[in-house]
């Protein structure tokens, strides 16, 4: 049954694609590796590379070519995401973010994080 399910709308890969690097950024060390510093700014630029819609892909590459990805430490790279991520709202007419509130919506030890549509931690 699974086999015959619809592939995802781009709107659908879109959310899961930003849920996944949000829920990264915000269990990233605050004092990272350089392993780990290198591995994040793999990880953005293999998805400009791959991403799975290719104006999406094309756009992005832009948008990390006058965005350097930061990530010298948690709070680094949270804000630095939710600086490209509102690029890209910004580029689709949708509503800008307040970046203060990063942590609130996305780290899961502050008991906020929704999947599923319900809270891990109520
Ligand atoms: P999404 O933008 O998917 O956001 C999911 C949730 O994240 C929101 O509900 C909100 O709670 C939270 N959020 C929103 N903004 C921020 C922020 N700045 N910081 C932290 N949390 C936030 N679609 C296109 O049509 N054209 C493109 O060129 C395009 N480029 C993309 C590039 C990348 C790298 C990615 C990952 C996606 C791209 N998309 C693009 C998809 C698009 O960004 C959305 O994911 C999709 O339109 C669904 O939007 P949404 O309203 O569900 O919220």
């Amino acid at each position: 049954k699974d086999a015959k399910a619809a592939p995802l709308t781009k709107e659908e890969v879109g959310r899961a694609t930003w849920m996944l690097l949000h829920t990264i950024a915000a269990q990233f060390p605050d004092e990272p590796t350089r392993q780990q510093k290198r591995d994040v700014k793999e990880l953005m630029h293999i998805i400009s590379r791959l991403y799975p819609c290719k104006e999406c892909a094309d756009h992005f590459k832009e948008v990390l070519k006058a965005n350097p990805v930061q990530a010298g430490s948690q709070a680094e790279f949270s804000q630095w995401l939710c600086y490209v991520h509102n690029v890209v709202n910004r580029s689709l007419g949708k509503p800008i973010f307040p970046c203060q509130r990063v942590t609130a919506r996305w780290d899961p030890e502050y008991g906020n994080i929704e999947l599923n549509g319900r809270r891990l931690k109520e």
